[in-house]
This record gives C-alpha cells, structure tokens and sequence, in this order.
C-alpha cells in the first residue's frame, strides 16, 4: 500500500479523539463493541491516569492487537510546552501548544496544603471581559475535554519529579467555562472519577463570568464542586460597562440564577469581585454589594485588578482596598482579598499567551 504523505497522516491524526476525553463507562462500551473484557477499562484508566503514560504502546499488559487499535482511534493528546516561567513564589507558568498549534496556558499554584492548578477551558474567550487578557484576540476554539484534563495530566508530570500532587483544580485559566459546557462537564467526571484523576468535587472549583442559562444547568447536575461568578460590580450599569455578558444576562437574572443554584445544592457559592480603580472599588459599592447578596451564603473574594497593558485599568490604592473589606466585614460578609501570586511573572489570565503571541 502506497505511503499516505506526512501532512495527511497528520491531518488524520488530528481528528482522533482525545482518549482523556473519554468516560470511563464509555470507554467500557468501546472495549465491549471491540470484543474486549470490561475489565480492560481499570487497566487503561490505570495507565492513563496512574502510570500517566504517553504512548498505548507502554501498556504492557494489553495485546499488541487492542493497543494498535486503541491508537488508530484515539491520541493521547500530547501538549508540547513551549514556554514556562517560575515566580519566585512557586507559581509556575506553562504554555502549551496543541496538536492544531493553537496555544493555552496553564498555571499550578504552591499553597501550604498542596499545589492547585488553573486550567484552560477555550482557546481564547468570546465574552470580551473589558479588564481581560485572555479576549483580547477573540475565541479561537473551544477544547475538547480531553484536552483540558491534558493540562493536569502535564502539571502532575512535572509534580511528579518533586513527588508531589495536584490536590486541587480551578477552571479559572483562559476562556469561558459555560461556553464550552459540555466538554467543561466531561472534562469535570474524569478527574473526579475514582479511576481518573480522584481529584474530591470539594478540591474542584469552576467559575463563570454569568452564562445564567447554564448557571440552572450546572445547579441541575448536583455535583458537589464548588461555584465561583466573577460578579465584579454592584450594579447592572457598572457591571455592563466592564463585562458585556451583562447585556445579555443582566444582573437581576444572574442573581435569581445563585439564588435558584443555591437552593437546589445548598453550597456556598464565592463572588470574585475584582477592584477597578474609580470604577467599582468605593465604600458606596461595598454597601451596594453586601445589599444585593444579603441572604445568600457566599464568599466574597476581592481581587486587585492585574494591570494588562492593553487595558487601562488603575490598582485600586491600599487604603481603599481595606476600607472596602472593613465595609462588607461590617454588612456580615465573608471576605477575603485575594493573596497575588506569581506577581513578577506573566500572571494576569491570558497574559503569557498574549505576550508569547506578540513575540512571533
Ligand atoms: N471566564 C470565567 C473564568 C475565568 S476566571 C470567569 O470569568 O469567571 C479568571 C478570573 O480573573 C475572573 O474572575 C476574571 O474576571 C478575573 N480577571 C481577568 N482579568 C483580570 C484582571 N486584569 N485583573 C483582575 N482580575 C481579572
């Protein structure tokens, strides 16, 4: 049989699938359709997710035959790094390029009690965040599970050398979650999967910028992860002139969507809410804020703003900052402000992308 030329062999290989994109179930269909016992599924799961293996090839304890097959259908999605910056805190940045040469980022966090890590969900964003780095070129594509469970799979190889684990997840990286919720909900039932990653709902954080339609769906699923809405105003005015998603779903119907997610998982849920200078960051807006999430049981966590060149906003000063918490500790609020990392590098999402971009 004629050679296929290389550039169509990769374009075959392109249009795998992600074998990380599989269910474990669904990968027991696969096996059974393929005349194979289920119980190869633990095996796999086991070499996938365990050994953390590259190729079908090293797994040893499966025919020749099944591993051939397994490798004309699916990729073990590979992630070549192609840069990565250390902060003098331990917060290491890694940036990925995918099979089709699109680049994400991911990002793991050294805290007291383990390392987290903040996965990409999209290639880029379409919500055009007005503070945001990761919109400023648009969405390029959404990720297929597999490749976001590929993020972790990569931040626990190179855990691995310092023997230690990713203990938690946040899809708080590039793009929006909700607008990729399918694979977002894959992506979540793998490494919650006691034979996937076995990383606990309660270690897995997902945030949304407020797709409220998918903020019921998400409610409706009754998974134990905990919720984040990057809110970042107090008003429907202020908060339309820094996200656009608020035309769409202005802040009444968003708040109703918590209200609804509430009452149906009874979890806490954490409103990021990034200070802008001028903008949304006085005393009037802390009480502006505790009054329109009185009654709910949440979280506030302040974050000062990440200063991304193309984008104009000013750091809120020290003073205000604090006045801010002291006013919402005063409403009976929760509040934390968040503790900066990797400050001396790339930090703002979506930044070491854009920087990377620029270079080319
Ligand atoms: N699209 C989702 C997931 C991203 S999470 C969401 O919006 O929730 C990343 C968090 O960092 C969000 O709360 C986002 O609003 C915030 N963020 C983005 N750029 C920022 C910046 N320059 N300064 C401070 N916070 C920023």
């Amino acid at each position: 049989m004629q050679e296929l030329k290389k550039e169509v062999q990769a374009e075959i290989a392109g249009k795998k699938g992600s074998v990380y994109t599989l269910q474990f179930d669904d990968l027991k269909a696969w096996l059974q359709e393929a005349g194979e016992p289920s119980f190869r599924a633990d095996q796999i799961f086991y070499w996938l997710y365990d050994k953390r293996v590259e190729q079908f090839d090293e797994m040893t304890n499966l025919s020749k035959a099944l591993r051939e097959r397994l490798s004309s259908t699916f990729s073990i999605t590979p992630l070549k790094e192609v840069a990565k910056q250390e902060s003098v805190d331990g917060t290491v940045k890694l940036l990925f390029e995918l099979e089709d040469g699109n680049t994400i980022e991911t990002v793991v966090m050294k805290h007291g009690y383990g390392n987290s890590v903040c996965v990409t969900s999209q290639v880029g964003c379409r919500l055009g965040c007005t503070f945001c780095a990761s919109t400023l070129g648009g969405l390029k594509r959404n990720l297929e599970a597999g490749e976001i469970t590929a993020q972790v799979l990569a931040s626990q190889r190179a855990l691995d050398e310092k023997g230690e684990r990713v203990s938690s997840v946040v899809v708080m990286g590039i793009g929006e979650p909700f607008d990729n919720y399918k694979e977002l909900i894959g992506f979540l039932k793998v490494i919650n999967h006691d034979k996937g990653l076995n990383i606990g709902a309660r270690h897995i954080t997902v945030s949304t910028s407020g797709v409220v339609p998918k903020i019921y769906d998400f409610a409706d699923e009754k998974l134990q992860i905990n919720f984040a809405v990057s809110l970042h105003a107090p008003t429907t005015e202020i908060r339309s002139r820094l996200m656009p998603v608020n035309r769409a779903w202005p802040l009444d119907k968003l708040m109703e969507s918590i209200k609804y997610y509430q009452e149906t998982t009874n979890r806490r849920v954490t409103f990021e809410y990034g200070l802008f200078g001028g903008v949304n960051d006085q005393v009037e807006h802390a009480k502006q804020l505790a009054e329109l999430i009185k009654g709910l049981k949440c979280h506030v966590n302040l974050i000062p703003v990440n200063h991304v060149p193309e984008r104009d906003y000013v750091r809120t000063k020290r003073e205000d900052i604090f006045a801010f918490e002291k006013t919402l500790k005063e409403a009976g609020v929760n509040v934390t402000i968040r503790r900066e990392q990797g400050h001396d590098i790339d930090a703002a999402c979506g930044q070491l992308r854009a920087n990377e971009g620029k270079k080319k």
